[in-house]
């Protein structure tokens, strides 16, 4: 809860809904740690379409700046040396799922969030909270599978 606190502040607005946080087993990784897991939506303002990008960048900003004032700490690679995503334990992980309708691709950030898919942790608490817009735009992640 002190990540969304955090967000509404830096954001600026209060979040616009919240699925209920589930505990979860690690995924990708061997922990005896568990995990929460929820979904949160916000309305931002000030996303013209020619701004999206840099909009974009900016919350992944604000979030990252949140992940180490929560005692986040990013050390070692991200990948291995085949290109296998590297898991460990972590106090908190923020990941943008979607920016509205948005599709991005840099080197930074891609959106939607490429692995939601595959995850249950995710998929069942956005699955709670995802409009009716979202379901529309991007109708293959809501496909069963
Ligand atoms: P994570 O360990 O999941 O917090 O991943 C953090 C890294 O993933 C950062 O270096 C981001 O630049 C990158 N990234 C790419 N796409 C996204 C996204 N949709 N949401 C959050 N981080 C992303």
């Amino acid at each position: 809860m002190d990540a969304i606190l955090m967000m509404d502040n830096l954001f600026g607005t209060i979040h616009s809904s919240l699925s209920d946080i589930i505990e979860t087993a690690p995924v990708g990784f061997r922990s005896d740690n568990r995990f929460l897991n929820c979904v949160v939506e916000y309305q931002l303002k000030g996303t013209g379409p020619g701004d999206t990008e840099k909009n974009c960048l900016s919350v992944l900003d604000s979030c990252m700046n949140i992940e180490r004032s929560l005692g986040r700490k990013n050390s070692g690679p991200l990948f291995d040396s085949y290109g296998t995503r590297i898991y460990k334990d972590r106090p908190i992980d923020i990941d943008i799922l979607f920016y509205g309708d948005a599709v991005i691709n840099n080197s930074r950030l891609t959106v939607p969030h490429p692995r939601m898919s595959e995850r249950e942790f995710v998929m069942k608490p956005l699955s709670e909270i995802a409009g009716g817009f979202i379901m529309s735009a991007f109708p293959e992640l809501f496909e069963s599978k």
